[in-house]
């Protein structure tokens, strides 16, 4: 980690840690918060009902668990395994057990989505300045010469070998989060602990219900500010991806930050937000990228195939759209609470 990093996180933690010691409605079960920074955003986390000492304890481990991740999947850190990987050279590399199982997963999700979701999609990314934030417009040949390039399947995972050709590089930004949340809940559970939250820059992922046993209020973020929905959750994990979250314009044209594989350009699917409710935060990460790529309808033909988990999609006409398993846990809110909103069922 470069040490102005490590130094900011260090700030942030000084900060902003404590147990119970801020206004809460739950704060009589002992609320311990931690807040850091990393994979380019805050993140939030909070366990309950642990003893101060404890609480602050487990959740240093998981400030050093979340910096392990970061330096591990980072596509820009250039000492990160992701960085040594892109740069190969067409060798085959030994991965780490870490990195194996996420690369194994995320390429699973990349087959089942048809490639909606490509974690090879890093060149192109590349090109329009997301992960550096020089935004740019590339022209339609730089797009389809790059594109060349972009196909999951040219990964070759053996064992924990990978092979990438030359030119193939990997960019797990869009399940590193969901991943993320998965590993801190388990070393949350590990430690003892029954309830807990975190929110990793708009990932929600929680471990059991709220303190006092009553299920976990989540807000859905509204494309235009606000809120425009609560879901109600226990032991799951909530995942949004929006075009609204990272997006630069140009000439009166708004380009976001998830691409569509298929053409090189953001994706154009007539959807603002899909949001992926799921018992594992690495599918509903993956997910939620794919869906939003896909559009609704796709996304529906999706979830009749697997329905494994649910989704609510916000769509650029105004409506919404949620699976039947979220009919007694989500209702619209705000600007969003007089919507159409329609349920799909199996
Ligand atoms: P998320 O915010 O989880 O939807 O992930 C979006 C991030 O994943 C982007 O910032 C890119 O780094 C990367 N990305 C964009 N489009 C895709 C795609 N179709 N498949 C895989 N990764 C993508
Ligand atoms: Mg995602």
């Amino acid at each position: 980690m470069k040490l102005s990093r490590f130094l900011f996180v260090l700030l942030i933690l000084s900060m902003l840690s404590g147990c119970g010691d801020s206004a809460s409605t739950a704060e009589e079960y002992n609320p311990c918060r931690m807040e850091v920074m990393a994979m380019d955003t805050i993140m939030s986390l909070t366990v309950y009902n642990q003893p101060a000492e404890e609480g602050m304890e487990v959740l240093r481990k998981a400030a050093t668990r979340i910096e392990e991740l970061d330096a591990l999947l980072s596509v820009t850190d250039e000492n990160s395994e992701i960085y040594r990987v892109n740069h190969g050279g067409g060798e085959a590399v030994s991965l780490s057990e870490e990195t194996r199982q996420l690369l194994a997963e995320a390429l699973a999700l990349c087959g089942s989505t048809g490639g909606a979701l490509d974690v090879t999609i890093y060149p192109v990314v590349r090109a329009w300045g997301f992960t550096t934030g020089d935004y740019r417009v590339p022209e339609a040949a730089e797009l389809s010469a790059l594109l060349a390039d972009v196909d999951y399947t040219r990964a070759a995972l053996e064992g924990e070998r990978l092979t990438l050709p030359e030119g193939v590089e990997l960019d797990l930004g869009a399940v590193a989060k969901g991943w993320t949340g998965d590993q801190l809940m388990e070393l949350f559970a590990g430690a003892g602990v029954t309830s807990a939250i975190v929110e990793l820059g708009g990932n929600v992922q929680t471990l059991g219900a709220k303190p006092d046993g009553t299920p976990w209020r989540v807000a859905l973020q509204a494309p235009e500010g606000g809120y425009a929905g609560v879901l109600e959750i226990v032991d799951k994990a909530v995942i949004t991806s929006g075009g609204y979250q990272r997006c630069f314009e140009q000439d009166g044209v708004t380009y976001i930050h998830i691409i569509d594989p298929s053409t090189g350009y953001p994706a154009e699917s007539g959807l603002v937000s899909a949001t992926i409710v799921a018992d594992r935060g690495v599918q509903g990460d993956g997910l939620s990228t794919a869906l939003f790529v896909m559009g609704r309808e796709k996304a529906e033909d999706y979830w009749r195939a697997h329905h494994d988990f649910d989704f609510i999609l916000l769509c650029e006409d105004g409506t919404a759209v949620m699976t039947e398993g979220l009919e007694d846990s989500f209702s619209l809110y705000g600007g969003w609470e007089d919507s159409p909103l329609e349920i799909i069922r199996k």
